[in-house]
C-alpha cells in the first residue's frame, strides 16, 4: 500500500454530543490522512433508531468544522460534501446479509423476546457464563424452519438474521499499536446482523461500509476491541481482505478512572462555548495518547500533520488534565495575537461579547469601539467567555460597585471628594489621550499631596468600578471624556 492510498474514517453514532474521546478519534484519523496525503471520511452510524439523539448529528459536524477537521468525500449536500449516512445505505447491508445467508455463514433466528429473556434467566440460574444467545435456531431442521416461517407469516413479523460464529478455535488479528490479539471463539456470540426491523446492527453495517469505502486503517477507541474479532470473522465469511486495525488508548480522568462528566469533561461544543480556542483544543487532544518525543507540548496544526504517525500512539492510557488544557489555551491566546495581531483576538471575542454583555448594552456592538477595548482586556482573558466580564465596564451606562472601594488606602472621604472634584475640573480641560491624561493627573496628585497610587486608585474605581483593571490612562482614553466625567460625578454621589 502506498501512502497516498491511505483511507481512514471517523464513524460516530449520533447518540449524543461528541465528547473529548470521540473527537480525539476523529482527530487521529484526520491527522493520519493529512500526514499521508490520504483521504478522511466521515460516516454517521445511525442505524440504531432507538438511540438517536436530536441535534447530535449537527453537534458532530459542528465540532469537526470548529476544529477544522475537513472531510474529503460524501454525498453532495448544497454544494458541499455531506457525511455518509448509514440509514441511507440500508440496501447494501441487506444484500450482504443475504449473501451470508446464502453461503451458509448466517441463519434466521425466530426466537421471541420472551424466549430470549427466559433463556438468559435460566443461564444465570445455572451460573453459566452469560451469553446473549444459546444458538437455538442455528441448527433447526428444514421442517422446523418451515413451521417457524409459517408462524411468522401469520404474525406478520420478520426473523432476525444471525451470524454463524465458529464455536471452537481462536481468532487472531494484528493491532498496529498492541500487536497480535487473540480471542477464543467460544467467547463470541452468534451476533445479530440484521434486525427484524430490517436495519443492520453496528457490526454488519460497519464491516460492509469499511469494505466498500476501501478503508485501509481502522483507528477507533479501544472500547471496540472486543468487536474486532467478530468483524474479522465477518470479513472472512464475505471473502474480503482485512483492513489494518489500531485501537486507541483510553482516556482517563486525573483519578485514573475512565474520563467522564464526573471529571468535568464536557462535549466539544461546550468547550467551544466556554471560549476555548480550537487551536488549543487540537494540540491538547493530539497529545491524549500520542507524543512527538515525550517532551514537546506545543505543536500546532502543521507540526502535527507533519509528525503524526501511528508509531507515536501509545499503548497506555492517556490522562486528561484541565490545567494543561487551560495552560495551552493561554499559550494559543497569546500566539494568535502575536501571529495575526490583536484584530484576530477581537474577531474571536466579538461573538462572546455580543452574547455575554448585559442586555442593556445596545447591539450590534460598535466594532470600532470594540477594537479599541480589545487590546486593554485581552491579557486578562483566559477563555474567550471571560471577555464580557472583563470588558463590561467599557460598555454599560451605569457602573455597579461597592462604594467602599472608593475609600482607597490612606484617603478619607472628604479628601476623596476633593480629589474627585479637582480631577473633574482638570479633565474637562484635558486632551483625552493617555499621555496627556497621565501628565495632568500626575501633576494633580502632587498638588493635592496625594501619592500617585492613591489618586490613580481612586480614579480607577470611579471610572471602572474595580480596583484591578487595565492601565488607567488608556482605559480613560477609550472611555472618553464624557463617560469619565459622568462616572466621576456618579462616584461623588456615592461618597
Ligand atoms: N459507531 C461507532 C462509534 O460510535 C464506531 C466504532 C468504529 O469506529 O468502528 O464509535
Amino acid at each position: 500500500m502506498t501512502k497516498d492510498q491511505v483511507r481512514v474514517r471517523y464513524a460516530p453514532s449520533p447518540t449524543g454530543y461528541p465528547h473529548i474521546g470521540n473527537i480525539r478519534t476523529a482527530l487521529f484519523n484526520w491527522l493520519y490522512a493529512r500526514h499521508c496525503g490520504g483521504k478522511f471520511i466521515v460516516r454517521i452510524e445511525d442505524t440504531d433508531q432507538t438511540r438517536r439523539v436530536e441535534g447530535a448529528l449537527e453537534a458532530i459536524l459542528d465540532s469537526l468544522r470548529w476544529m477544522g477537521l475537513d472531510w474529503d468525500e460524501g454525498p453532495e449536500v448544497g454544494g458541499e460534501y455531506g457525511p455518509y449516512l448509514q440509514s441511507q445505505r440500508l440496501d447494501m447491508y441487506r444484500t450482504y446479509t443475504q449473501q451470508l445467508l446464502e453461503n451458509g455463514s448466517a441463519y434466521k433466528c425466530y426466537c421471541t423476546t420472551e424466549r430470549l429473556t427466559e433463556m438468559r434467566a435460566e443461564m444465570a440460574a445455572r451460573k453459566e457464563s452469560m451469553r446473549s444467545y444459546d444458538r437455538h435456531c442455528r441448527d433447526l431442521s428444514d421442517k422446523d424452519r418451515k413451521i417457524q416461517e409459517a408462524n411468522l407469516e401469520l404474525q406478520g413479523i420478520d426473523p432476525v438474521i444471525r451470524f454463524k460464529s465458529p464455536i471452537e478455535g481462536e481468532t487472531t488479528f494484528n493491532d498496529l499499536i498492541r500487536g497480535d490479539i487473540t480471542f477464543a471463539n467460544s467467547e463470541l456470540d452468534d451476533l445479530v446482523l440484521l434486525k427484524s426491523d430490517g436495519y443492520p446492527t453496528y457490526h454488519m453495517a460497519n464491516v460492509v461500509d469499511d469494505h466498500f469505502m476501501e478503508i485501509t486503517h481502522i483507528m477507533r477507541a479501544d472500547e471496540w476491541l472486543s468487536s474486532t474479532p467478530r468483524h474479522v470473522l465477518l470479513y472472512r465469511a464475505l471473502g474480503w481482505d482485512l483492513p489494518l486495525f489500531a485501537h486507541l488508548p483510553m482516556i482517563l480522568g486525573p483519578d485514573k478512572s475512565k474520563l467522564s462528566k464526573r471529571h468535568g469533561a464536557a462535549s466539544l461544543t461546550e468547550y467551544r462555548d466556554r471560549g476555548y480556542l480550537p487551536e488549543a483544543m487540537l494540540n491538547f487532544l493530539a497529545l491524549l495518547g500520542w507524543a512527538l518525543d515525550g517532551k514537546t507540548d506545543i505543536i500546532d496544526r502543521e507540526g502535527l500533520i507533519k509528525h503524526f504517525t501511528i508509531d507515536g500512539i501509545s499503548k497506555t492510557a492517556a490522562v486528561f488534565s484541565h490545567e494543561k488544557l487551560d495552560w495551552m489555551n493561554g499559550i494559543y491566546m497569546r500566539r494568535i495575537v502575536e501571529e495575526n495581531g490583536i484584530g484576530e483576538f477581537t474577531a474571536r471575542a466579538l461573538p462572546f461579547l455580543e452574547a455575554g454583555l448585559p442586555l442593556t448594552v445596545r447591539r450590534p456592538l460598535d466594532r470600532e469601539y470594540v477594537s479599541r477595548v480589545a487590546p486593554l482586556v485581552y491579557e486578562r482573558v483566559k477563555l474567550l467567555s471571560d471577555a464580557p466580564k472583563q470588558a463590561e465596564f467599557f460598555f454599560v451606562d451605569e457602573l455597579d460597585y461597592d462604594s467602599h472601594l472608593l475609600l482607597v488606602k490612606g484617603v478619607g472621604k472628604a479628601q476623596a471628594m476633593k480629589a474627585l472634584e479637582a480631577s473633574k475640573q482638570r479633565l474637562k480641560e484635558c486632551t483625552f489621550d493617555a499621555a496627556s491624561l497621565e501628565e495632568t493627573l500626575r501633576l494633580l496628585a502632587d498638588e493635592l499631596g496625594f501619592k500617585t497610587g492613591q489618586l490613580f486608585g481612586l480614579l480607577r474605581v470611579a471610572v471602572s468600578g474595580r480596583t484591578a483593571a487595565p492601565p488607567l490612562f488608556q482605559t480613560m482614553e477609550v472611555l472618553g471624556k464624557d463617560r469619565c466625567l459622568k462616572r466621576i460625578d456618579a462616584a461623588l454621589k456615592r461618597l
